[in-house]
């Protein structure tokens, strides 16, 4: 058995000071059971926590580490803009050097804001919806989650799934609540009376096109394609969520793998390659609309900082289509191994990925929406999560949650997971 003492320790003291011990709740492990493990460094595909033990990581900080912990190019290239200063509060060439990058692989972004979170992409491009369309109304999709701002807070996945009633959303007004409506992810009939209602009213349709916070779940091509047409007859706007989806299902973002042009996109994680940056943009006439040159206000003490700026560009300059293919055969091959050791141990199991992201359910499936997600066996997920942890594997503490590829797993990496994946379906039914 794996020492975990001294995380132990300091997740005692961290409780004293932090809410749960933790500044993100899924860290937390509570819903595992026992405590999170405290992290001394990480070196490519690997993290080592404080009492020592090493584990290939598939968590990659939520996604954003597509080449892995500490890649040499990248902490070079940071170590040389934090020696000219941390941030400025002024224009840097970094900035537009980095959206010129972002445009090149994803050309729907005609123009873009910088920001620096996830939360904070979806909160401004849902302000900058309303203040567009002069409606109010937002749609999105149970167990999507956009992000922890008021409006997005409703019915929605990741840890709000984790932990919560999701239909709950304490501290979110309710006049807020009731311009967010919510539909069943994948559902096509769900979405046409909700516009045969409401059409007028909605200033747009937030979706994540590959579902990523309720494990992966792909929204089907059918489906997408009738929030295109919806969204462009009743004068609303189509937002695709691709904090987690771009650079990750595909180099061009689920976007490229639907033909679907969305009105406005996010981007996060990997857009900042492991620093703070979240992105917003779309078409040009609709992102005009944003201050100094329109109306909607978005602004950021820290917005466009040179480091994370650097940390975006030096990650996304060593990416490219082949890069993807290695990493989607492997992720292929990952998938298939786990599907035979759990078909071979008698375990039912759903797996789905797409691109670099990939979970697995404790269900027989199919598994298409949030209702499908919860029959999921989440007692057996606890058990087989700590019997992962204890050959080495690190992977998302909860069955509402995606697992990542990197640049630095290797092909031997892959065997060694599947073999643990083994090891530990035999480890439960001992148990
Ligand atoms: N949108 C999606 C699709 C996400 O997966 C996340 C975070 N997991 C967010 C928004 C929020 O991003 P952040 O945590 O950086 O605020």
């Amino acid at each position: 058995m794996l020492n975990f003492e001294k995380s132990k320790q300091a997740f005692q003291e961290s409780s004293r000071y932090l809410p749960g011990g933790v500044n993100s709740p899924v860290r937390a492990f509570k819903n595992v059971g026992g405590e999170p493990l405290f992290i001394a460094k990480g070196d490519g595909a690997h993290i080592f926590d404080i009492d020592g033990n090493r584990y290939l990581d598939y968590v990659l900080s939520w996604g954003p580490l597509i080449l892995g912990h500490a890649d040499p190019q990248v902490v070079k290239d940071l170590q040389a803009a934090v020696a000219r200063g941390t941030s400025y509060g002024a224009p840097t060439i970094l900035e537009t050097e980095l959206a010129k990058k972002i445009q090149a692989i994803v050309p729907s972004l005609e123009m873009m804001r910088m920001v620096s979170s996830g939360t904070e992409a979806t909160m401004s491009a849902i302000r900058l919806a309303r203040g567009y369309t002069h409606r109010d109304k937002i749609v999105k999709f149970i167990g999507n989650y956009h992000g922890h701002s008021d409006s997005l807070l409703v019915d929605a996945g990741s840890g709000v799934a984790t932990f919560n009633d999701i239909h709950e959303a304490p501290g979110v007004p309710e006049d807020l609540a009731y311009d967010t409506l919510t539909v069943a992810y994948n559902d096509i009939e769900g979405i046409k009376q909700v516009f045969s209602a409401h059409g007028e009213e909605i200033a747009g349709v937030i979706v994540e096109p590959i579902a990523g916070n309720m494990g992966v779940i792909p929204g089907t091509a059918d489906f997408l394609q009738t929030l295109r047409t919806l969204t462009s007859e009743a004068g609303a706007l189509l937002i695709f969520d691709e904090v987690m989806s771009g650079f990750r299902a595909a180099f061009h973002g689920a976007q490229s793998l639907y033909h679907i042009t969305p009105d406005l996109t996010t981007l996060g994680k990997v857009v900042g390659g492991g620093l703070p940056v979240g992105v917003f943009g779309g078409r040009k006439e609709i992102m005009k609309w944003i201050t100094p040159d329109g109306p909607v206000y978005h602004a950021g003490t820290l917005s466009g900082n040179p480091l994370a700026m650097t940390g975006g560009l030096s990650t996304l300059a060593q990416l490219d289509e082949s890069l993807y293919k290695q990493m989607t055969a492997r992720t292929d091959e990952l998938m298939t191994g786990i599907k035979g050791a759990a078909d071979a141990h008698g375990v039912p199991i759903t797996v789905h990925h797409v691109g670099t992201m990939w979970s697995y359910f404790f269900n027989q499936g199919p598994v298409n929406n949030f209702d499908d997600v919860q029959k999921s066996d989440v007692t057996y997920f606890a058990k087989f999560f700590k019997a992962l942890l204890q050959h080495g594997i690190y992977t998302a503490p909860s069955q509402f949650e995606t697992n990542f590829m990197s640049s630095k797993h290797t092909e031997a990496d892959i065997e060694t997971t599947i073999a643990a994946f083994n090891a530990a379906f035999d480890d439960v039914a001992r148990t």
